[in-house]
């Protein structure tokens, strides 16, 4: 799993984020975490993912909304 703000690598258990994210609000910077951690339960953005993401975090959808209305957002979370 591989975009502009992070990734991660389910077989070295290795999370990576972009250093531009030190620039967000805070509480988009946790939604990015959380995200990247769901993917190691979930691989795909499907409905299982959506649910992970429900129960982690269930204001993710305002959060995101925030980081692809961002000025440094060329990039869309899905
Ligand atoms: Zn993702």
């Amino acid at each position: 799993m591989k975009t502009k703000w992070g990734s991660c690598n389910r077989e070295t258990g290795h999370i990576w984020f972009n250093v531009e994210l030190a620039k967000k609000p805070p509480a988009c910077l946790e939604y990015i975490v959380v995200h990247e951690m769901a993917h190691y339960l979930q691989r795909h953005h499907d409905d299982r993912f959506t649910k992970l993401m429900d129960k982690f975090m269930p204001n993710w959808r305002s959060l995101r909304a925030q980081l692809n209305n961002a000025p440094l957002a060329e990039e869309q979370w899905p």
